[in-house]
């Protein structure tokens, strides 16, 4: 998903009548990237802009949505551009304004790739396999029936999973002759979010057992609150697995002053580099060729983390990210 030969992309083109609607739009598209993201992922952005050198051929300014792997690369989310009026003045695009008048319209595009399914598959997965969102998890709940040939059991676990369509919860149930231990390892692999277990034990108490997959943390639950309880499950699962990768962003990001401190950094365990930069292309180069990093981007949300460039020490413009990228 990462490196393909093909995949398919969301983009898209927008012209406008002025910079100022045109930037509105580039920076809208840009957030709803990071918040389709962030609260249907759980995968946690860095919102920034992209170096000269890193932009889009063409484009006046590129931004970008940049996400860490568990293995601390950078994968490049999302992009959204703003254009200017460059394009439309070299095809000799036009429109006529509210004042009767000839204009060159301002053009914005973004998209985003089938890569964004490596990347859920690259921050949340484990030794285990896959670990999905629950909110794009085709299957969100398996209901496995436990000694399914003893009586009423198979019954009563069809009704949880009637309980939990009608609830709108994405479910199935899986009653086949596999042992209880292959069943759970199976939707371990696939990432399936909530295991929901009934056997004759939990009949008999009136409850339900059920295993989240990314803690692997049992609660039992009573049948009376299942609808609600697997609803709450879901949201934490969601919940744990954005606290998870966000603590990996953080607990990787590091602010180093000097390129010694970088490549030191990046030979190390690695992540992101946070710097200050001059913002010559000279030393973005030098940073390539001397500590193996690429600018990752300028976070929208800037902050000193000192006053020189991490490369020629001359004054610093910019914070910025660098890091390995996929
Ligand atoms: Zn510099």
């Amino acid at each position: 998903f990462l490196r393909h030969r093909e995949f398919l992309w969301q983009e898209g083109h927008t012209m406008h009548a002025t910079e100022e609607e045109a930037r509105e739009e580039t920076m809208r598209m840009l957030n709803l990237y990071a918040d389709f993201m962030e609260n249907v992922l759980a995968m946690p952005v860095v919102r920034g802009r992209k170096t000269d050198k890193e932009k889009f051929n063409g484009a006046e300014e590129t931004y970008t949505v940049e996400c860490m792997m568990h293995d601390r690369k950078a994968l490049q989310a999302g992009t959204s551009h703003y254009f200017g009026d460059g394009f439309a003045r070299a095809f000799d695009i036009t429109f006529t304004g509210r004042d009767n008048q000839l204009h060159y319209p301002h053009q914005t595009s973004w998209g985003v790739s089938t890569r964004m399914i490596g990347g859920i598959i690259m921050t949340h997965g484990d030794n285990n396999g896959l670990v999905l969102p629950p909110r794009i998890a085709p299957i969100q709940a398996i209901v496995i029936p436990v000694a399914q040939h003893k009586e009423g059991v198979l019954d009563a676990a069809a009704a949880l999973l009637d309980r939990l369509k009608a609830a709108g919860i994405r479910a199935q149930m899986d009653d086949s002759d596999q042992s209880m231990g292959w069943k759970a390892a199976q939707y371990e692999m696939k990432g399936v979010p909530l295991r929901v277990e009934i056997g004759p034990k939990d009949m008999e108490k009136g409850q339900c057992c059920i295993c989240r997959r990314d803690s692997g943390e049992k609660v039992f639950v009573p049948l009376a609150e299942l609808e609600a309880k697997v609803q709450e499950l879901l949201d934490a699962v969601h919940d744990g697995l954005f606290q998870r990768a966000k603590q990996n962003l953080e607990d990787h990001t590091k602010v180093c002053r000097t390129l010694d401190e970088v490549k030191s950094f990046m030979e190390g365990e690695g992540g992101f580099a946070k710097t200050m930069w001059c913002g010559e292309l000279e030393c973005e180069l030098k940073m390539k060729e001397q500590a193996g990093v690429t600018s990752r981007c300028m976070p929208l949300k800037q902050e000193a983390v000192g006053d020189t460039c991490v490369c020629c020490g001359k004054p610093a413009k910019h914070m910025i990210y660098w890091g390995v990228a996929y």
